[in-house]
């Protein structure tokens, strides 16, 4: 017998990729610069999530961001590290979708952003959607998928 292949779609649920909130790299609004700084060298991505009260998406931190914003015109202002809060420098344009949102908008949107933040209906963030994980879905599905 064949081995057998499961049918790949692109009708896929955008839970089914994403990955989810508790295991994203976060900062949440009232958070230094050097915390940020901290989480983002540590867990080695270049930006990640800024979440407001009870996980509600607010923004994206980046190291770029937190440079760029200690930045004197003579030297780097290190002290300052300990004073702004995130919500000062965050990006508060984000790319994001719902989560009963569609594959296809996912993979539009993942042109232009490495990763998506992923809310339900109450704003609240539940996840990220890789262009990692579209990517690989997409490749499934060129390969098994089309009958
Ligand atoms: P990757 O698909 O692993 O190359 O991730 C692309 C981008 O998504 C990274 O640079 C991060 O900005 C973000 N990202 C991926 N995984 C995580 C995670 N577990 N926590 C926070 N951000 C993440």
């Amino acid at each position: 017998m064949g081995k057998m292949v499961k049918s790949v779609s692109l009708d896929i649920a955008i839970k089914d990729l994403m990955i989810p909130g508790n295991k994203v790299a976060i900062v949440q609004e009232g958070n230094t610069l050097e915390h940020a700084l901290l989480v983002l060298t540590k867990s080695g991505y270049s930006a990640i999530p800024v979440l407001g009260r009870e996980y509600k998406l607010k923004g994206l931190i980046s190291m770029s961001l937190i440079l760029d914003s200690i930045l004197g015109i003579e030297k780097i202002e290190y002290d300052k590290l300990g004073e702004r809060k995130v919500e000062e420098v965050m990006n508060k344009k984000v790319a994001w979708m719902k989560e009963d949102g569609s594959f296809f908008r996912g993979l539009e949107l993942s042109i232009n952003h490495p990763f998506l933040c992923i809310v339900d209906e109450d704003g609240v963030f539940v996840g990220i959607l890789t262009r990692k994980s579209i990517l690989a879905h997409v490749h499934k599905y060129l390969k098994y998928g089309i009958k």
